[in-house]
């Protein structure tokens, strides 16, 4: 699951960021309107965490934006306005839910969650092939029936993997979409976590799930 946080106060970002992390969310942060304008227009994003006060283009703009050219992503917003008004204007515009700062992370987390099982309820609460399936909500993952218990890492990737089924995925795309980082191609860490996915899911059945795709990368073939 995909989550971008348009928020300037970089300790509150970061502080969303680090805690959605741990939760094995993907995160990506932005602390300007105008480049969150433009980012949140992106579907690959399941949830946004939207700060009103904002430079560039304020969140509010951003908001209606989205919901006139008919993009549902689940919208939290984040902001120290908290009166009435205030909640009722973010929510008439298509907001899904509001919190005030300063707010506990704990309770930021059980909103996502709760959005994101709104609206994966909506679309799309299981992805299945076959005998294998993979909750992006709970982030379970079973085969022929048996869960299969993965770190966050190794989840992440599979997911990324699934998400983009039958397409082939380089090493340098894994590496960024999952570790998030430059990496250098001299490393095989790419390598051993497929390794690992390949233990879990294909390891004893007959069909094979993961791929290596000679001088290419890898793919999730259904
Ligand atoms: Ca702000």
């Amino acid at each position: 699951m995909r989550i971008l946080i348009i928020e300037d106060e970089k300790k509150v970002a970061s502080l969303i960021r680090k805690g959605l992390e741990k939760e094995n969310y993907m995160v990506d942060v932005t602390s300007n309107g105008a480049d969150g304008l433009v980012k949140s227009h992106n579907l690959s994003y399941d949830s946004i965490i939207l700060d009103l006060m904002l430079p560039g283009c304020d969140g509010l703009h951003i908001l209606k934006t989205l919901r006139k050219g008919g993009i549902k992503t689940p919208v939290l917003i984040l902001t120290a306005k908290g009166d009435v008004e205030s909640r009722i204007e973010g929510l008439n515009h298509g907001a899904d839910d509001y919190l005030v700062k300063p707010f506990a992370f704990g309770e930021l987390l059980a909103r996502v969650r709760a959005l994101l099982r709104r609206s994966h309820k909506q679309q799309n609460p299981l992805i299945s092939f076959d005998d294998f399936t993979l909750n992006p909500v709970s982030h379970e993952v079973k085969r022929a029936g048996a869960v299969i218990e993965m770190s966050a890492k190794e989840y992440s990737l599979l997911e990324f993997l699934v998400f983009n089924a039958d397409r082939v995925l380089n090493r340098i795309t894994l590496s960024e979409h999952v570790w998030k980082y430059d990496f250098d191609r001299g490393t095989n860490f790419i390598d051993v976590y497929i390794n690992r996915l390949r233990n879990k899911i294909d390891k004893g059945y007959r069909k094979k799930f993961i791929y290596t795709v000679r001088g290419y990368g890898y793919m999730f073939k259904t």
